[in-house]
Parts: C-alpha cells; sequence; structure tokens
C-alpha cells in the first residue's frame, strides 16, 4: 500500500519534463543515481527495435535525478554512454526497481547493438540472467573506455526508474550491506511474527493472531519489493511475480484494518468511522479485479487512489482513537505515523529532495520494521492492561466473595439470633402452657377440696349446733334439778320422811351424788370446750376454701394462715409441730383464697420436709407474720431436711419433684410462683440441707392495679 502511496505522490509530484536533446552523455561511475545524465525515447506503441531506438532523434533528457515514466503502455528508451574512469574491467548498471515487466539491456560497440541482458517480472525465469534480486547488468568498458548503453523498459505498473552506474566494487560493497539489511529486516519480521505467534498461542487474544498476519503481509509484500520475493520464491510464475505486490498489498491493507479493528476496538470506540471499513474493502476488490481481469491500467492507479486516501483514513482513525483517552491508540497512531514518514522519505528521495542511499531507498522497509517494533510493544503493553484487568477483577471477584462471606455471616448471626428468639418464645409459652396447666389441676383440686371442705362443714355444723343450742338449757336444768334435790335434801328429818330421806341419803352416799354432780358440771364444761373445737374446724374450713370469696380485697392474712392451719393440723397432729407467731399487720389486699392455697403449698411441703428426715430432732414448722408501711412478710421456716443448690434452682419448674411417684406433682411451688407473680410480690428462699428451709413470701400491702384505678 505504501509503495502504492508513494508512487501516487510521485505521479503528482514530477511527470517527465521533455526536452528535446542530442548528443549522448557521457557517464562516469558514481554513487548517486544517473537520471539526469539520461536520454529517454518514448515508443508509444512498444514496436521500435534497437536499432531505431538507438538512432532516433526523439530523446528528451530527463529532469529527475529518478525518471517517473508514468503509467502507461508505451515502451521506454534509456540511452548513455557509460565511460569507465575507473581501473576496473568492467561497469555494473543497476536498477534497484524490481517493479518492472521487462527490461532489455544493449550495448554499442564497434557500431553494433548487443543485447546483453532480458529480463522483467513478465521474463520467464529459466530465461533471465540476473546477477542480483534487483536488476543489475556487467557492462564490459576498459578502463579509459566508453560503451554505449541502451535500455527498453516496459511496465504496466508506475514505472519509476532509479539508476545507477557502479564500478565492480562498490556495486558489491553496496550489495553486501543491502543483503545485510533485508537479513537484518527479515530477521526482526520473523522474530516480531513468531513472539507474537506464541504470545497468541498462550492467550488467545486474537489481536495477536491478527498482528502476525498482518507482519506477514507487510514482510511479504517488502521482500516483493525488494525483489527477493520473486528471486528466491515465486519468481516461477511470471503471474505471481508481476502480481504479487498489488495483491500483497492490499493483503496488507486488509490484515492492517482486521487488526485495528480488534487492537483499537473501533466498534466501540469510533463506530462510525468503523462502519467506513467495509467500503474500503469493497474498493479494494473492485480495485483488485480491474487490475487482474479487466485493464491494468485503470486498476493500478485506481489501486493507488484509494490507497493513498486510506492511509490518511487510517490516520485519522488512530488520531481519533487516541484521542479517547486510549493508550492502544496512541502506540497505533505513533506505528502509523513512522510508516507514513518512512513512505513519505521515499517519495522525497525520488523527487529528489532526500539523497539517494542506503537509508533512504530503505525507508519503506524500515519505517514498515519501526512500525511492527512499536505494535509489538502495544501489543507487550496490552498483556500488562490485560493482566491489570484480570488482576482488578481478580480482586473484585476477591471482595465479592469477601461480602458474600460476611453477609453469609451476618445472616447466620441474624439467623442464630432468631433462632434463639424463637427458642426462648418457645420455652417461654412452654412454661406458660405447664404453668396454665398445673394452674388448672391445681384450681380442680382446689374447688374440689373446697367443696369438700364445704361439704363436711355443713354436715359437723348441724350436729355441733344440736350440742352447742342445748349446752346452756341442759346447764339450766341440770341447775334447777340439783336446786330441787338440794331443797329436797336440806328438809328436816322427821320419823316417817325421816326414814324414807336417811333411805335415800344413805343410797345418794353409797352412789356417790356429790361427786356425780361436780361430774355432771365438768362433762357439760367439755362438751362446751369440744362445741367449741368443732364450730372453730368448720369455722377454718370454711375460710380456708372461702368459695363466696374470690375477689381482689383487703384480708388478714394472719386469719387466712390460722385458718390454713385448721386445715393442715389434723393431718399432722402428733407428728409435727405447727406454730404461728403472728405479728401485727394491716389488711393487705389480695385474693384470699388464692393466697391461701400459697400458704397451705408452702406449709405442706415444710411439714413434709420435716417428716422426710428421720433423726430425733424437734419436727418444726415455724410462721411468722410482719409488716411494713408497704408490705406484709410472712416467713415459714423449717427443721426439715433442706435443699441442694440445684434442686433449689429447679423448685419453681412445674413438675418438678424429688418426691416419690403418687406423692409429689411437683406443681405446688410452680402455682405459688404464679400466685405471687399476679400479686406483684416476691418469694425467696433460703435452705441448708440437713438444716431447713425458710420460704419469705412478701406482698404489697395494695395492688398497684387498685392504685391505679383509683388514680
Ligand atoms: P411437690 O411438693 O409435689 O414435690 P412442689 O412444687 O411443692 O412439688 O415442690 C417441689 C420440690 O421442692 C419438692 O419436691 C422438694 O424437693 C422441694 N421443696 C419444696 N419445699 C421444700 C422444703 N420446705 N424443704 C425441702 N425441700 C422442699
Ligand atoms: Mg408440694
Amino acid at each position: 500500500m505504501t509503495k502504492l502511496l508513494a508512487s501516487i505522490t510521485s505521479l503528482l509530484a514530477l511527470q517527465l519534463a521533455v526536452h528535446a536533446e542530442s548528443g549522448i552523455q557521457a557517464i562516469s561511475p558514481c554513487k548517486g543515481p544517473i537520471g539526469r545524465s539520461l536520454q529517454v525515447l518514448t515508443d508509444s506503441a512498444g514496436t521500435l527495435s534497437p536499432d531505431g531506438a538507438f538512432t532516433s532523434q526523439g530523446y528528451c533528457s530527463s529532469p529527475a535525478d529518478v525518471p517517473n515514466l508514468g503509467i502507461s503502455n508505451a515502451a521506454f528508451w534509456l540511452r548513455f554512454n557509460a565511460r569507465n574512469d575507473s581501473k576496473e574491467s568492467a561497469l555494473v548498471l543497476h536498477l534497484p526497481h524490481p517493479e518492472l515487466d521487462d527490461v532489455q539491456v544493449f550495448i554499442h560497440r564497434g557500431g553494433h547493438l548487443m543485447k546483453i541482458a532480458h529480463t522483467g517480472q513478465m521474463v520467464g525465469r529459466g530465461l533471465r540472467s540476473d546477477i542480483e534480486s534487483e536488476y543489475a547488468f556487467h557492462i564490459p568498458a576498459a578502463p579509459g573506455e566508453e560503451t554505449g548503453v541502451l535500455v527498453r523498459l516496459r511496465s504496466k505498473k508506475q514505472l519509476q526508474v532509479p539508476m545507477l552506474l557502479q564500478t565492480e566494487s562498490d556495486f558489491s560493497a553496496a550489495k553486501a550491506k543491502r543483503h545485510l539489511f533485508i537479513g537484518l529486516y527479515v530477521g526482526v519480521m520473523l522474530v516480531l511474527a513468531l513472539y507474537n505467534l506464541f504470545v497468541f498461542l498462550s492467550t488467545r487474544d486474537r489481536s495477536y493472531l491478527l498482528y502476525v498476519a498482518y507482519i506477514a503481509a507487510v514482510g511479504l509484500t517488502q521482500l516483493a519489493f525488494f525483489g527477493t520475493g520473486q528471486f528466491h520464491l515465486w519468481g516461477a510464475s511470471a503471474w505471481l511475480s508481476t502480481n504479487a505486490s498489488i495483491i500483497l498489498t492490499l493483503l496488507t491493507a486488509t490484515a492492517a484494518t482486521e487488526f485495528m479493528k480488534s487492537f483499537l476496538r473501533t466498534e466501540v470506540l469510533v463506530p462510525r468511522m468503523h462502519r467506513a471499513f467495509k467500503w474500503f474493502y469493497a474498493s479494494f476488490a473492485f480495485c483488485l479485479a480491474t487490475y487482474l481481469f479487466i485493464e491494468p491500467m485503470i486498476g493500478y492507479p485506481l489501486a493507488q487512489l484509494i490507497s493513498g486516501i486510506y492511509a490518511f483514513f487510517f490516520l485519522a482513525v488512530a488520531i481519533k482513537v487516541s484521542r479517547s483517552g486510549s493508550r492502544q491508540g496512541k502506540y497505533f497512531l505513533a506505528a502509523w505515523m513512522v510508516f507514513l514518514l518512512g513512505t513519505i522519505a521515499f517519495v522525497l528521495k525520488d523527487v529528489g529532495v532526500l539523497p539517494y542511499n542506503l537509508i533512504t531507498t530503505n525507508t519503506m522497509p524500515l519505517g514498515s520494521a519501526i512500525e511492527g517494533i512499536l505494535l509489538s510493544f502495544a501489543l507487550a503493553d496490552r498483556i500488562n492492561i490485560l493482566r491489570r484487568e484480570k488482576d482488578r477483577s481478580q480482586a473484585e471477584a476477591l471482595a465479592m466473595a469477601q461480602e458474600n462471606e460476611n453477609l453469609i455471616r451476618e445472616q447466620n448471626q441474624i439467623l442464630e439470633q432468631k433462632v434463639m428468639e424463637r427458642t426462648a418464645a418457645l420455652q417461654d409459652s412452654n412454661d406458660n402452657l405447664k404453668r396454665t396447666q398445673a394452674q388448672l389441676v391445681q384450681s380442680e383440686k382446689m374447688s374440689s377440696l373446697g367443696q369438700l371442705t364445704a361439704g363436711i362443714a355443713h354436715e359437723i355444723n348441724n350436729p355441733i349446733n344440736f350440742i352447742s343450742s342445748n349446752i346452756g338449757p341442759l346447764r339450766r336444768n341440770v341447775g334447777e334439778v340439783m336446786d330441787a334435790i338440794q331443797a329436797y335434801r336440806s328438809i328436816p328429818a322427821t320419823v316417817e320422811a325421816a326414814t324414807a330421806l336417811a333411805a335415800q341419803r344413805e343410797r345418794d352416799d353409797r352412789i356417790g351424788l356429790d361427786e356425780t354432780i361436780t361430774e355432771l358440771d365438768e362433762i357439760i364444761h367439755s362438751m362446751d370446750e369440744g362445741a367449741r373445737r368443732t364450730a372453730e374446724i368448720v369455722r377454718g374450713l370454711r375460710n380456708f376454701s372461702r368459695l363466696d370469696e374470690d375477689d381482689l380485697k383487703p384480708s388478714d392474712l394472719n386469719l387466712g394462715l390460722r385458718s390454713t392451719l385448721a386445715v393442715l393440723a389434723p393431718q399432722y397432729r402428733d407428728k409435727v409441730d405447727l406454730r404461728i407467731e403472728a405479728g401485727e399487720l394491716p389488711k393487705v389486699e389480695c385474693f384470699p383464697g388464692k393466697i391461701n392455697q400459697v400458704f397451705m403449698n408452702v406449709m405442706n411441703n415444710a411439714a413434709q420436709a420435716t417428716l422426710a428426715r428421720q433423726d430425733g430432732r424437734p419436727r418444726l414448722v415455724t410462721v411468722s407474720t410482719s409488716a411494713n408501711e408497704h408490705e406484709a412478710s410472712v416467713r415459714i421456716s423449717d427443721t426439715g431436711v433442706g435443699m441442694s443448690d440445684d434442686v433449689k434452682a429447679r423448685i419453681f419448674e412445674p413438675f418438678f419433684t424429688t418426691k416419690p411417684v403418687g406423692e409429689g406433682t411437683g406443681l405446688g411451688l410452680a402455682i405459688v410462683y404464679g400466685i405471687i407473680n399476679e400479686h406483684q410480690g416476691c418469694i425467696e428462699v433460703e435452705s441448708e440441707p440437713g438444716v431447713g428451709t425458710t420460704f419469705t413470701i412478701t406482698l404489697p400491702l395494695r395492688q398497684a392495679r387498685m392504685q391505679e384505678q383509683a388514680a
């Protein structure tokens, strides 16, 4: 492509200026191109014979060091005299422009023209006798001698003819340098291609493969321009020889485009320019088809034109992408500029602005090699970018994983918390359930106990009433009888009455009537006492069950304790000493039935604890009461077995019991706890195994609910 670009620039710059010229110029071997000393004849039809051409009057002198003969079907004849003013036996005519279809070289000696070479891309390899991949020919001329030289050139491509006349040794030296340069170039390109091929194989990043394709295309194109391509590779085919450069050039453009698309992500960064690529592809295809199948004279300049436009379009894309801040865009821009500069330098050399030397003749391969190296750097940098991206994405993935872990941990914590809460709630409701169940059992028990005591009370009350209500009249009647007897006994003893009285008195004395009378009084007294005590028990029972009073009301706790004791006492009579040391208590607001139940449960436990002991210590349960201005306390102490700490910790649990099955339900204290709670009171336990236990129940004198209501 660049070669085409170079050609088009030259095309625009200088066309062959034609000056009529006569007389053949003699040229000595020199370093630079000999264009200005040549005479050029245009043979439009290409039909002139060598002799006709040699003697023609139509020659013109070339205005440039490198004659530019344009693109045409014409044959061109170039004429000069080679003067050997060196000491070497022959000179070398060097035509370092391998893109020639047909080259014929004649020498003029002894009045005869002699063809010494026929070569060119259209000439089969077998016929050629080139000594170099670029065209070079030995011109026989002894030192001091002059030889006429005629060269016929023909090419369908841009015909630009750098021509050098050198001594054999100068040519050899230049040739060695040239080969070194080509070797270096091929080496560099191979290294670039292979290195990036390996990178592609390991990264599988398409850009690397496209780069390799691009480097291969560029390298082959340059080989075509060096002439090395046809000399060593495809010279056997005339078709390939002539067409390799244009095909490879368009292939290079394609590879460059594909590489750029992938490397600069043009589709994303410059989407509108990206769409233009396909139009260029279409144009290239059109040019190639025209060149190959229709008319090379149209296809070739068309390809040159489009390549030129494309080169600058490419530059524009690179600029736009690098402006978007892409590092790769900047690399690409630099690489492409180097390439373009190489091409421009090449053109400037041909138009005589730059000197003709090894460097300036090779600015294009130099430019392409530097471009390749820069792009390879860019790709290497891309590895860094990829690695950085990978590092970043790895770091992101890691952070994400950590975040997930944290989230899971947090959720686990929340879950655990919830489980704990639920478990606690479950435990609570379970406890509640048990307590409710226990309360149900207990209230059932209490209600039947209440009914029982009420029944007993009634049953006992009737007969007791019989006794106690009759004691008064009995006492009065017996008194009256006694009075009568006394009066009867105080009657003085007359004879007839005296005998009967005496007998009676004798009988009275015998049966001990006096003692009987005294005893009668005692009997009545003890009946009275018995009846009184029975009545007391009955009152206690009634009081205890309190079937009629289950409202919150100020109650006398001492009374409650006494009636509880009355109910319990018969059970433990003669076994346990139950005592009440009643302090002075104000009335306490409570549910008396429930509070009595509390007393009964605790006192029952206490009495049982004393019975469980087998040593001979007195079995004593002492209930004492006291109060301050806010609350009343009931202490129930026993000299029972006491409790271990483990037992103490569990006594309020429903169904917890240490007693054998059938004896204990484990509900007593659970109910106590519920009732005391309901009364906003508290219950405390002190206990020592083997010594005894003290429960202290504290109740507020007034219930907060009532206070609130009152307020
Ligand atoms: P129960 O009397 O049916 O066993 P409670 O709830 O009334 O159920 O009592 C639970 C347990 O508390 C008893 O089994 C006993 O081990 C212990 N306990 C209660 N009061 C006393 C006490 N005064 N002395 C020793 N242990 C007691
Ligand atoms: Mg109990």
